[in-house]
C-alpha cells in the first residue's frame, strides 16, 4: 500500500502552569469568528478549560473528533492527590455534554491547529498563552494513503447521520465564505 508522508502537529500541554485566564478561548474564538475577528464567544472556541476552582484543576484540552456515541462507562483520574471528574480528558464532540459544540447550529467543533492561507508559524492558542503551557511542534510521519481517506470518509458519514445533509451544507458555505476573506 502506498505511504505518504504526513506532518504530525502537536501542542504539548503543561497543565500545573495554567491560571484558568481563559486568553486561549477568546483568541480562539476571534480567530474563527466570521469575519475573522469580528467577535469573542468562548463556546465557539475550539479549546476550552475544564474549571474545578476549589480542587485548583485548570485543564486547557482541544476539540477532537466527533462521535455520535456515549461512553459505555466513566474513568475518575488521580494524580498528584487531584481527583479529575469523568470526562475531564476526554477531546471528543458527544451527546453526553455540551462543550465542543457550535453554539448557533449545534454541529461539532475540533482544533484545526489555525489552518490558514500562508500557514501561520504557531497556531493562535500557544501564540497568546501568556504562561508558557501550550508549546507547539511538528514531526513528519509515514502513513497509508488510503487510511487517511478512510478516516475521513468515517467521519463525514457520521456527521452526515447526526446532523442531515442541509446542516452541513450550510457548514461548509460558511468555511468557503471565510476562506475567501
Ligand atoms: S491562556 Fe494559557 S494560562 Fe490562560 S487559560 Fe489558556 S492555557 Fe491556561
Ligand atoms: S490550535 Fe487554533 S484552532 Fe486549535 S484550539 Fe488553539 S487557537 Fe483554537
Amino acid at each position: 500500500m502506498a505511504k505518504i508522508k504526513k506532518i504530525v502537529k502537536t501542542i504539548k500541554v503543561d497543565a500545573d502552569k495554567c491560571n484558568g485566564c481563559r486568553g486561549c478561548e477568546i483568541v480562539c474564538s476571534a480567530f474563527h469568528s466570521t469575519p475573522r475577528y469580528s467577535g469573542i464567544n468562548p463556546a465557539r472556541s475550539r479549546i476550552q478549560i475544564i474549571r474545578h476552582p476549589l480542587k485548583d484543576i485548570w485543564l486547557p484540552v482541544f476539540a477532537g473528533e466527533y462521535t455520535p456515541a456515549e461512553c459505555m462507562g466513566r474513568e475518575t483520574y488521580i494524580i498528584d492527590g487531584k481527583e479529575y471528574d469523568e470526562c475531564t480528558f476526554c477531546r471528543a464532540t458527544c451527546p453526553s455534554r455540551d462543550i465542543f459544540k457550535e453554539p448557533d447550529s449545534g454541529l461539532p467543533l475540533k482544533c484545526d491547529m489555525c489552518e490558514d492561507d500562508p500557514p501561520r508559524e504557531k497556531p493562535m492558542c500557544v501564540e497568546w498563552c501568556l504562561n508558557e503551557v501550550l508549546t507547539y511542534e511538528e514531526r513528519e510521519e509515514e502513513v497509508e494513503e488510503s487510511q487517511e481517506a478512510q478516516d475521513v470518509e468515517i467521519g463525514l458519514k457520521a456527521m452526515m447521520d447526526k446532523y442531515g445533509p442541509d446542516k452541513i451544507a450550510d457548514a461548509l458555505a460558511r468555511m468557503a465564505q471565510k476562506g475567501q476573506q
